[in-house]
Formats: C-alpha cells, sequence, structure tokens
C-alpha cells in the first residue's frame, strides 16, 4: 500500500489501524499474531530463507508494511532499537574514507557513535554551526556522502528546514538521513519532501507506551535493501513479541499523537506566560526561533515535547521536578504517561557547563515529555509546583 499520495490514498489516521494489518491468513484472527519462531519450514519448491533475524517474520513484516504506508515510503525496517536503527542506516551508506556532515544537537546515543564509534571505521564527522542549509554546505566536501539531522531537536526543540537541506544534499549527491522520532509520521513524513533514510526510534511515539524498545528505518526499496542485507550481518532484528507491541501501539499513532500536541501546545502557552518562568521552548510558539520553519515543515502540531526555565536555580528546581502528582521524573518521551526530567543531569550531563551555558541549556533547564492526560491536569500540576506547593 502507497501513502505517498496522501491527496487521494487513504489518510494517516486510517493506515495507522490499517495498513499491513490484514487478518491472519492462516486462522483469521483480526489481530497479527505473534509468530515467536525463529525460522520456518521451506515452501515447497522454494529456497527463501525465512529466519527472525532477517526481518521477515511475519509479525515484523505487518509492522514494516504499516510504517512504509505512515512514511509515504516504497519499504521499511523494524529494529531492535532506535540505536540500531541510526547505526545500521550510516553503515548502509558510508565506509572508509567517507565523511558525514551532522547537525550540532543530536540524541547522545547519535553522538557517541559519531564522536566514538565512527573514527575507528575511519569514518570522518563535521557538525554544521547551525540550522542554516548554508552552513550544511560550508561543511561538505567531495567526501561527503551523508547529511544527517533531527526533525526537531532536543532540548532546544529546532526544527530542521529539511526540504531545503534534503533538496541541497541531492544537487549535491549526498544521501539524507533524517531521525524524526520527535515529530513521528503523524507531524512530519521526510520521505515525501526527498529524504532517502527515515529512522524513527520506536521505543517512542510509535510504540507509544513506555514497554518497548525499538527503531525503524523508511526509504526506497533499493536503500531498504542494502540496509536489510546489513541487518543480516550487524543482527540489530526486532523480537517478535517486542514487533507486535510496536505494532499495537502504532494503531492509535495519530490519536495519541493529536492528544500529545495538544498537550504540548497547551502547556507550552501557559508556562510563556507564567511569571515563574524565564523561557519557555516550543516549536509554535511565536518567539521561537524556527516558528516559521515549524509552520512549513510540521503538519498538525509541534509534538509532546515541551522545554523551560524556571526563574530557579539548578537546586531549587531539582526539588520543583520532584513535586509533581503526574508528571513523572525519567528519561525518554513518546508513552502516554507524562515524563520530566533535566536535560543537565541526562541527555547533556557529559557537557562542560560551561558548553552546556553557551548552547542555551542552563542547568535549571526543565524538559516535559507530554503524556495524553487531559491538558488541564497538567497544567494544574505545573501550576502548582512552581508555586512551591
Ligand atoms: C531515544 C532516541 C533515540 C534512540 O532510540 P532507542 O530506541 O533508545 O535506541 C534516537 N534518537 C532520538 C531522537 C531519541 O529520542
Amino acid at each position: 500500500m502507497r501513502a505517498g499520495d496522501q491527496r487521494n490514498g487513504p489518510r494517516p489516521d486510517t493506515l495507522a489501524v490499517h495498513a499491513g494489518s490484514g487478518p491472519d491468513p492462516a486462522t483469521g484472527a483480526v489481530v497479527t499474531p505473534i509468530y515467536q519462531s525463529s525460522t520456518f519450514l521451506y515452501p515447497a519448491g522454494d529456497r527463501a530463507l525465512q529466519y527472525t533475524r532477517y526481518g521477515n517474520n511475519p509479525t515484523q513484516t505487518a509492522v514494516q508494511e504499516k510504517l512504509a504506508a505512515l512514511e509515504g515510503a516504497e519499504a521499511a525496517l523494524a529494529l531492535s532499537s532506535g540505536m540500531a536503527a541510526i547505526a545500521t542506516a550510516i553503515l548502509s551508506v558510508c565506509g572508509r574514507g567517507d565523511h558525514i556532515v551532522a547537525a550540532p544537537a543530536l540524541y547522545g546515543g547519535t553522538h557517541s557513535l559519531l564522536d566514538r564509534e565512527l573514527p575507528r571505521l575511519g569514518i570522518e564527522v563535521t557538525y554544521a554551526e547551525d540550522v542554516d542549509p548554508a552552513a550544511w554546505e560550508r561543511a561538505s566536501r567531495d567526501e561527503t556522502r551523508l547529511w544527517l539531522w533531527e526533525a526537531i531537536s532536543n532540548p532546544l526543540l529546532r526544527v530542521a528546514d529539511g526540504p531545503a537541506l534534503a533538496a541541497l544534499a541531492r544537487a549535491r549527491g549526498i544521501t539524507t538521513l533524517v531521525d524524526a522520532t520527535f515529530a513521528s509520521p503523524i507531524h512530519q513524513r521526510p520521505a515525501s519532501f526527498g529524504v532517502d533514510l527515515v529512522m524513527q526510534s520506536g521505543t517512542k511515539y510509535l510504540g507509544g507506551h513506555s514497554d518497548l524498545i525499538a527503531g525503524t528505518l523508511a526509504g526506497s526499496a533499493e536503500r531498504i535493501r542494502r540496509a536489510t542485507e546489513l541487518l543480516h550481518v550487524l543482527g540489530g532484528s526486532l523480537d517478535p513479541h517486542a514487533a507486535f507491541l510496536l505494532e499495537r501501539g502504532m494503531k492509535t499513532l495519530a490519536v495519541r499523537m493529536a492528544r500529545h500536541s495538544e498537550n504540548g501546545r497547551a502547556v507550552a502557552e501557559f508556562l510563556a506566560g507564567h511569571p515563574g518562568v524565564e523561557r519557555a521552548h516550543y516549536p509554535t510558539l511565536p518567539d521561537h526561533p524556527d516558528s516559521g520553519v515549524a509552520a512549513r515543515v510540521l503538519t498538525g502540531g509541534g509534538g509532546g515535547v515541551v522545554t523551560f526555565v524556571p526563574r530557579l536555580t539548578a537546586s531549587e528546581t531539582e526539588a520543583l521536578v520532584g513535586r509533581f502528582r503526574w508528571i513523572g521524573l525519567a528519561p525518554s518521551l513518546g508513552g502516554v504517561e507524562s515524563l520530566v526530567s533535566m536535560p543537565s543531569m541526562t541527555s547533556h550531563r557529559m557537557m562542560p557547563a560551561e558548553k552546556r551555558r553557551e548552547r542555551g541549556i542552563p542547568d535549571a533547564m526543565v524538559r516535559l515529555a507530554l503524556g495524553i492526560e487531559d491538558p488541564s491536569d497538567l497544567i494544574d500540576d505545573l501550576d502548582r509546583a512552581l508555586a512551591g506547593r
């Protein structure tokens, strides 16, 4: 099923429920069963190998078909984690002597992969100075094979001008890889503006219930064929039980994202107007540096992550984040329950405090990953905690 043509084809809400999730051909079960089997008998006269490490177990292929439809891509691959997805994607494009240009703000695990592991394989990385596409051209060389960015970055929620970057890269013959985890395929489908490989941490919004670890890739049939070849030998395959949970979670992706984003907008507007808050960051707030880009490249909302800086010291903020009734103190995002963390103690703990401040990430910064609770309860919780109660 192709979802590329959203005007005539089925809409994302319908695809989320139905794409890939046919009745089980063997039994008529409405839900794709968990084929908890490592291997499969050869069909008569056919020697095609069906083996769960290869990503062709029927519980895996169901989730892959659903994802391809939602991303509007020819093909998709499910992997054992977001990091397995990004590592497999990069190694499917780059080898010794190749060069990558990457966005300045990336997920911590991706930074470690680029800074510590890829140089050992002879792959060099340059970070573009900022989100401006001209900076990406300046950072590129003859050996540049890949441009890598995140649709919405953490924790400042900078929104990349994906269509501009994809067009520039294409003109130079450079492959593009986008980590679209914070947007999910509901708010952005990078394949629709020419991005070659789209990665998601399925652990977050796709799964949606903080109960699994998974990653996904989507792109052309040829790009996914090459990534699958690498999956065969790197082995980051998704277990059938996790594939089942991921597929089940994705059925409600569209309705969950609508509420995550409604909560994100409502909480961001509340915080932006609160006297105890120095600064609130959210892609659709008018004072956000990328609000214009966001209006062009994000459809239907800005996601469920909101960052703010209270008028408090870092240790007072530590007390604040322990005062919530509904919002649990934990890393990660994308689940139905709201979570809170402080980047200076989690995602950016390894960065020196001075560098953090330079990047606009003060020690008292708070990151909210809003769930799907009623926004009034979340706002009451924040209001009470900011009042010191
Ligand atoms: C969580 C996350 C990852 C890594 O995903 P895992 O499933 O934990 O391996 C990568 N990128 C972003 C933006 C993330 O939030």
